[in-house]
């Protein structure tokens, strides 16, 4: 299997009634870039920033930011490069950058509450990536956004660092796309309002499962109650898609389930347009995208969305039709 996979690296991605889809790379660092590059990913989907922070010993300067930036930008040749603003706080932590003690760390001060509360850090980031966006096609998409507002606070301080830069002089992309991970329960059932005002939605599943079904992501305890293909997930994540298509916008997703082999016929039925995953699950969607058909599968979508009660009924669902 393998084999068969390897042979897929430079191909493009294309479904068996010849629908075009990119798979996108999950990175955290710059020396990700080589997998992405070996595994023939069409671009990254997710850059998680947060790593840059917690391998170093303070808070990285703007300079070791954009040199970090540019390289994966000019590393991907052109391909579109989605970097997610620092997700901080949760599980994640920094020796220089003391958090509260907290009941509850994954409902508390992390992501872009931090950026829009610490101002000095985000703008930081944000200049970094400006400066880094001469070197290739960058998309910015911002953690944790569970309100309207949010969202246009970070935009006001993303558009307010691009205009000083360029008053500076300093060479900017005219082109950069604006987005925010989808993530939080609240923003995916207003994904209609979010889609006027973002340009692209990547849909975070390993957060918005924990938070839809109230079960920690990291808890054995209660592990049977995260469940990717519930039909309250599927529900908020066609919304989500249908959504963005609305208003001419484009939906990924860089969760896991994003590479997961039950969830994949499903996203595609619904229209998903781009999927983001490590490197290394890359060639084996793209194997099983080819053996699929879009217009079977939106019908078997539309079943799980508006038929299925549990996870189950969507396991054996797809199974069913795989192995038919
Ligand atoms: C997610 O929540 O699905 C996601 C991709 O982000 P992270 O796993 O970094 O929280
Ligand atoms: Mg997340």
């Amino acid at each position: 299997q393998k084999a068969e996979w390897e042979k897929l690296k430079n191909e493009a991605t294309v479904t068996a009634d010849g629908k075009h889809f990119d798979i996108a790379a999950n990175i955290g660092t710059p020396d990700d870039l080589q997998g992405v590059i070996d595994n023939g990913a069409e671009g990254v989907g997710l850059y998680r920033t947060e790593f840059l922070y917690m391998q170093s010993e303070e808070l990285p300067t703007e300079d070791d930011q954009f040199n970090a930036y540019k390289k994966v930008l000019e590393g991907m040749n052109g391909k579109a490069v989605v970097v997610r603003t620092m997700d901080i706080g949760g599980d994640k932590h920094l020796s220089y950058l003391p958090l509260p003690e907290e009941m509850n760390p994954f409902l508390g001060y992390r992501a872009i509450r931090i950026s829009l509360d610490r101002q000095e850090i985000f703008r930081t980031q944000l200049r970094a990536l400006l400066r880094a966006s001469a070197f290739g096609q960058l998309r910015i998409m911002f953690p944790m956004i569970g309100t309207l507002q949010e969202f246009r606070d970070a935009k006001k301080i993303f558009e307010e660092e691009k205009s000083k830069l360029v008053a500076k002089g300093v060479e900017v992309s005219d082109n950069i796309q604006l987005g925010m991970m989808m993530e939080v329960p609240a923003a995916a059932i207003l994904a209609d309002q979010f889609a006027k005002e973002v340009d692209f939605f990547s849909i975070g599943t390993n957060d918005l499962i924990q938070y839809t079904m109230a079960a920690d992501r990291g808890n054995e305890h209660v592990s049977y109650l995260y469940q990717p293909y519930n039909p309250s997930i599927l529900r908020l994540v066609k919304h989500v898609i249908d959504s963005a298509h609305k208003e001419g916008k484009w939906a990924g997703m860089c969760g896991e389930a994003a590479g997961d082999n039950i969830m994949v016929p499903l996203l595609l039925g619904m229209g998903l347009d781009e999927y983001s995953m490590s490197a290394t699950s890359v060639l084996r969607v793209r194997s099983l995208m080819k053996k699929l058909s879009t217009a079977d599968l939106k019908e078997l979508a539309e079943k799980a969305v508006s038929e299925s009660v549990t996870n189950e009924d969507n396991e054996k669902l797809v199974e069913s039709y795989i192995n038919k």
